[in-house]
């Protein structure tokens, strides 16, 4: 028998289809002039001393593996961190460290689910969690956060979406691509719609520090919630490291044991240079959080304001460093925009649809840009809106 390439690859990744922004970004590649919206990570540098802590770690030669969860102490500290910042109570042994917040959310979809098992995935919403729970076997179910609620999800469309199949709801709040940011009542009434069906919840925290206004609450630390959330959190924004590959994740023991044994034979541990840079982070790395927090408001700040402004409706971002304004009034699809925004001004955004089905009408920017940027940015903006 003859075969194919395509043959050699299964059905189910055949189907994927490939990340939204990758295809938007290959656009881009090779234009001169470009200011680049669209990419989720902070413009900041990692803190010197985090960088100063991993290469002294490679001085005194800690190249070997660490234990599959983690460096013991890491697991304290993060157990710290939690437990300060977000008020929940984990010992070490129900904390992962993993390979940046992905592959915790990958090995808790492998953990959770059997063939067939459902997952609701509150959109728009980072473009991996569908793919994950399908890659794990799973079927996503989405449910669409509307722009009137200022893409806020509410209990009783969670309720709506539930069947015999639910196994877990995925959320993450601060939002990527909305930066729309749930206070402790709304997540309340969403946890009761949990509890009564005897859900689990993922809640992706990675924004957690990156909050504007109004306090971050985690789902775990809510009355009933510790015992059915898998808390999943990392260093990447907060801490700008990114291409550290650095995050982890919390659950009470029984589900973290199981998925330990997933981390264990897929990824083995996490880089030991980067989890010594990660030690020093939660250490020491306050003051810099703080800082890049306060750089992000005034940013977010700027670009909301020059939305509404132009014209472009942009509700005001709780979290996260994403303006996510609707680009309805110009008529265009988001494709359209987003494409002709790049060819005839040289901005790269990224479409809404993306993210998801209410994304449409929409576009997300990262504000993760200097501000001089930013102001050219909204410039060529305004005359592509003018021109149209
Ligand atoms: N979760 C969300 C909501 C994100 O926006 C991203 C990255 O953009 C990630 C997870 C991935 O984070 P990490 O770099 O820690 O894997």
């Amino acid at each position: 028998m003859k075969a194919t390439s395509k043959s050699y690859v299964s059905k189910t990744v055949r189907e994927l289809k490939p990340s939204g922004i990758r295809r938007f970004f290959d656009l881009a590649a090779g234009m001169e002039g470009v200011i680049s919206l669209g990419v989720g990570e902070p413009d900041f540098v990692t803190p010197w001393p985090v960088r100063e802590a991993a290469i002294r770690s490679i001085e005194e030669g800690y190249t070997s593996y660490t234990p599959n969860a983690g460096l013991p102490e890491l697991r304290e500290e993060i157990t710290k961190y939690v437990k300060n910042r977000y008020h929940v109570e984990y010992s070490p042994s129900e904390v992962i460290v993993t390979v940046g917040a992905s592959s915790a959310i990958d090995t808790a979809m492998r953990t959770i689910l059997d063939p067939g098992d459902e997952v609701i995935v509150v959109e728009p919403c980072f473009v991996s969690y569908g793919p994950m729970v399908t890659l794990a076997g799973g079927v996503p179910v989405p449910v669409q956060a509307l722009k009137e609620n200022d893409f806020k999800i509410l209990p009783s469309q969670i309720e709506a979406a539930i069947t015999d199949k639910t196994k877990a709801l995925m959320i993450c709040f601060p939002n990527n691509p909305t930066g729309t940011l749930l206070n402790k009542q709304e997540l309340e009434a969403l946890a009761e719609v949990i509890k009564k069906h005897d859900l689990l919840v993922i809640s992706d925290e990675i924004y957690a520090e990156l909050t504007y206004d109004e306090e971050f609450t985690s789902m775990a630390s809510l009355p009933g919630m510790r015992e059915r959330t898998i808390l999943v959190n990392g260093f990447s924004k907060a801490f700008a490291m990114t291409g550290w590959r650095l995050g982890f994740v919390c659950a009470p023991k029984e589900i973290l044991k199981e998925m330990l044994k997933v981390h264990q034979y897929a990824l083995m541990c996490a880089s030991t240079t980067s989890q010594y840079a990660g030690l020093e982070a939660l250490r020491n790395g306050r003051e810099d959080v703080d800082k890049m927090v306060k750089s992000y408001r005034l940013r977010r700040n700027f670009i909301v304001n020059s939305f509404n402004e132009m014209g472009l409706t942009c509700h005001m971002p709780g979290g996260a460093f994403y303006a996510f304004p609707s680009i309805e009034s110009t008529g265009l699809s988001s494709q359209e925009f987003a494409e002709r925004l790049l060819k005839e001004e040289g901005v790269a955004v990224v479409p809404g649809d993306v993210f998801g089905e209410s994304g449409e009408g929409h576009i997300r920017c990262s504000y993760a840009t200097s501000m001089e940027e930013l102001r050219e940015a909204m410039k060529r903006i305004k005359r592509f809106i003018n021109s149209l």
